[in-house]
C-alpha cells in the first residue's frame, strides 16, 4: 500500500476510535514507520539489500507489541490498563503518543497483509492475502471503502 493510503486509512481509523486529532496524527506517523525504517529503495546507504529486507523485521507485529510493553513498563502502567487507551488519549498522556505510533505501525502491517505478505510469529515466515496490487485502483477503492465504513459506523453510533 502506498504511504498516502496508509496514512489516510490509519488516521481515519484512529480518529474514529479516539476522536482525538493528536492521536490520529501520531498514528499517521506510525503508519509509515515500518517502511521508513527500511530506508529508501532507490538511494542512500540503506538501499543496499532493500528488497531482501522489505517487509522483514520492520513489519514484524511482535516488535511493536513488545515496544508497547516496554513503554507501559517504563511509565509504570499495568499492561491491562492499556486497554483503556482512549482514556490516555483523552488526557493526551505522553504514553498515548508512543502507543499511537506503535498502533499506527500495527495498522500499517495489517494494511500490508491485504496486499501481500507480512511476518506474523517470526520475521521470516510471512502470511497475507492479496486483495489488490500496491498502487492499483483496487488500493484506492479499499482506502475509500475503509474511510466510508468508519464514517458510517461513527454516524450510526
Ligand atoms: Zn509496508
Amino acid at each position: 500500500m502506498k504511504w498516502i493510503n496508509h496514512q489516510v486509512v490509519t488516521g481515519v481509523i484512529m480518529y474514529a476510535v479516539t476522536e482525538n486529532l493528536l492521536i490520529a496524527v501520531c498514528g499517521m506517523a506510525g503508519a509509515i514507520l515500518p517502511d521508513r525504517v527500511e530506508g529508501n529503495p532507490r538511494r542512500g546507504i540503506l538501499s543496499w539489500g532493500w528488497r531482501s529486507r522489505h517487509r522483514g523485521w520492520s513489519h514484524w507485529p511482535l516488535l511493536y507489541i513488545a515496544l508497547m510493553g516496554v513503554l507501559l513498563k517504563w511509565q509504570g502502567i499495568p499492561p491491562l490498563a492499556a486497554l483503556s487507551f482512549s482514556e490516555f488519549a483523552a488526557a493526551e498522556h505522553p504514553v498515548a503518543i508512543g502507543l499511537s505510533l506503535c498502533i499506527g505501525a500495527l495498522l500499517h502491517i495489517l494494511e500490508d497483509a491485504v496486499c501481500g505478505k507480512v511476518p506474523v510469529l517470526t520475521p521470516n515466515h510471512k502470511y497475507g492475502i492479496r486483495l489488490f496490487a500496491v498502487g492499483s485502483m483496487g488500493e484506492y477503492i479499499f482506502a475509500l471503502a475503509t474511510v466510508l465504513f468508519c464514517y458510517l459506523v461513527k454516524t450510526a453510533a
